[in-house]
């Protein structure tokens, strides 16, 4: 296993300086489970296909533990990977389809029935470890694919792009939480793609949020809940997400139109696009005239909460109330916890 270091890293496919990577610098903990986290097109394949050695970066440096495998092979970096669409061979069986990679590495036939076994039970295939591949339904087969990518021990890391895409629901769901608690077990180096916000949130103690080739926050997911790096991932992780309202900032005091707003916290000197964010979960329906007037457009009850969603003025606000709670007519103004308020300059969280 190791800890992964990118240096400067940046890639740009083509020769006109569009960047599908912009310039980043992070280290990844060795044994942690990380879910890469953005909406397709954002680099999230790019950049694990750079830690993986299928792809060379247009600069900068990849290392693993403080060895630089930058120019090395993805069979060098010895690291597993695992795909969107099945990698099997068909005409083998499913017991032959895990055993693979170790009888490649030339493992004792005595550990290799052992350690397919254990692999086996883990992502319930043990039923089927006859058949042949050639047949099995495509979710089958990325379980196998999921299998084969786990059954090595040496690997210095795993990695997973987007790899329950093919996967029906009910199962999606089931071998989420498997891959959590084998990464408990394994302890394995993880990097796990995925556009899903649940998927992430499930599977990672830390997870790096990407949008436009740029990483905007690493973070466990109570700090991207509670403190957003940036105001995407604050809209980005939630639902709905957080809340995002154009203020002037003085002091401890937010404006909004002519409302004034207490922070729980003082801001001096700030500049640039000035914007409040506060989750719709700390948000409140009132009747005090001293909060901010509101219209209530829609109520949608999704079962153990209601999303309220109300503007002021031309800025939309959704308000999480619980699912016991009585919504009147005169509920017309929103109050918010103040010590909940994040406040965000061009974009970016700034702390009091
Ligand atoms: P994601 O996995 O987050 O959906 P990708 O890493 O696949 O994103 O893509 C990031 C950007 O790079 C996109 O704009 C995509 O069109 C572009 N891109 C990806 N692969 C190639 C390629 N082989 N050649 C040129 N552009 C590519
Ligand atoms: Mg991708």
């Amino acid at each position: 296993m190791a800890k992964i270091t990118l240096s400067n890293l940046a890639h740009s496919y083509t020769s006109d300086n569009e960047y599908a990577l912009k310039t980043m610098n992070h280290v990844w903990n060795d044994g942690e489970a990380y879910a890469l986290l953005g909406p397709s097109g954002c680099g999230k394949t790019t950049l694990l296909n750079i830690i993986s050695g299928l792809l060379a970066p247009s600069q900068g440096q990849v290392l693993f533990d403080d060895q630089d495998v930058t120019t090395q092979d993805t069979a060098h970096r010895n690291i597993a990977q695992v795909f969107q669409f099945p990698v099997v061979y068909d005409t083998m069986t499913v017991r032959e389809n895990l055993a693979f990679p170790l009888k490649n590495r030339k493992m004792s036939a005595n550990y290799i029935e052992k350690r397919v076994a254990d692999i086996a039970s883990m992502i319930s295939l043990n039923d089927i470890l006859d058949k042949k591949a050639n047949g099995l339904t495509a979710d089958i087969k990325q379980k196998i694919s999921l299998g084969r990518g786990l059954v090595r021990e040496d690997v210095n890391a795993i990695l997973f792009d987007e790899p329950l895409t093919v996967i029906d629901p009910q199962m999606k769901w089931e071998l989420r939480t498997e891959l959590k608690a084998l990464h408990q077990r394994l302890g394995h180096t993880m990097i796990y793609v995925t556009h899903d916000q649940t998927e992430a949130l499930t599977f990672a103690d830390k997870v790096v949020v990407m949008s436009d080739g740029e990483v905007v926050q690493i973070g466990t997911p109570t700090e991207l809940f509670e403190k957003p790096a940036h105001t995407f991932v604050g809209f980005f992780i939630g639902s709905p997400g957080m809340n995002v309202l154009g203020a002037e900032i003085s002091g401890n005091k937010a404006r909004i139109g002519g409302h004034e707003l207490d922070l729980g916290h003082g801001y001096q000197n700030l500049s640039g696009k000035l914007e409040i964010g506060i989750r719709p979960e700390f948000a409140s329906l009132s009747r005090n005239p001293d909060d901010l007037p509101i219209t209530i457009n829609r109520i949608e009850d999704v079962g153990h909460y209601k999303i309220v969603r109300a503007s002021h003025q031309d800025m939309d606000i959704n308000i999480i109330s619980d699912e016991g709670a009585e919504i009147f007519e005169d509920m017309k103004f929103v109050s918010f916890d103040s010590s909940k308020i994040n406040i965000y300059a061009d974009d970016w969280l700034v702390e009091p």
